[in-house]
């Protein structure tokens, strides 16, 4: 069962990552908001647990954003903020279930399997393909393919694909785009997600999909009807 897990606290991380992971999850750990957003839009996952308190973007306000981007997977808020008042704006910004600190792992666990199993048909029912014109994205693994042949990519050319395949049509952030294609590489240049964009588009022609850049929004995959 994949997880993805958030908490800002390195002891409680670790504590959650091994726990978890003896318990036959496989939990992605993320720090920060900002990184979660990237893993989360990046990768599928059974169930999400997160923390409320985070540095910089706090936990609601990573929940609100999934949502609104259309990301469905089930949610557990985990917060030493225990109130009645954190529960229901939890509850009502998109968030399944509600766990105070301290928690029993146990029951932690519980929880856990329990939405992974009332999420699974939906999650189930999401296509495995994912296709744009010629192109198509098999969103298990990442390959791309071209009229069935699978779409040779430098890495970072093949991420940003990925990223504008996985919602065809819609204008992806150059933010988010750059998280996706530079991962943890905070001395890169922001522009360098131009460069990798120019090389895509150019790879592209000939595909009927092209890489449109909508000014001061970001990039969006165009497929030809
Ligand atoms: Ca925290």
């Amino acid at each position: 069962m994949k997880l993805l897990l958030v908490e800002d606290e390195p002891a409680m991380r670790q504590t959650l990552v091994r726990a978890l992971g003896n318990r036959g999850f496989q939990p992605r750990a993320c720090a920060n908001g900002d990184e979660a957003l990237a893993a989360w839009h990046a990768g599928l996952y059974d169930v999400v647990v997160l923390d409320l308190s985070l540095p910089g973007r706090d936990g609601l306000e990573v929940l609100r954003e999934a949502r609104a981007a259309g990301l469905r997977e089930p949610v557990l808020i985990l917060t030493a903020r225990g109130t009645v008042g954190d529960r229901v704006i939890g509850l009502n910004t998109g968030a399944d279930d509600y766990l105070a600190k301290p928690f029993d792992l146990d029951e932690l666990e519980a929880r856990l399997r329990a939405l992974a199993r009332r999420h699974a048909p939906a999650h189930e029912a999401a296509p495995r393909m994912q296709h744009a014109g010629t192109l198509a994205l098999d969103r298990d693994n990442g390959a791309v393919y071209h009229g069935g042949e699978v779409l040779e990519l430098p890495p970072r050319e093949l991420a940003l694909l990925q990223a504008l395949l996985a919602s065809p049509g819609k204008a992806v952030s150059k933010e988010r785009l750059f998280t996706l294609v530079f991962p943890h590489q905070a001395e890169v240049q922001y522009e360098a997600i131009e460069v990798v964009a120019y090389r895509l588009r150019k790879k592209l022609a000939g595909t009927g999909a092209s890489v449109v850049t909508l000014r001061g929004l970001g990039y969006l995959l165009k497929v030809d009807a």
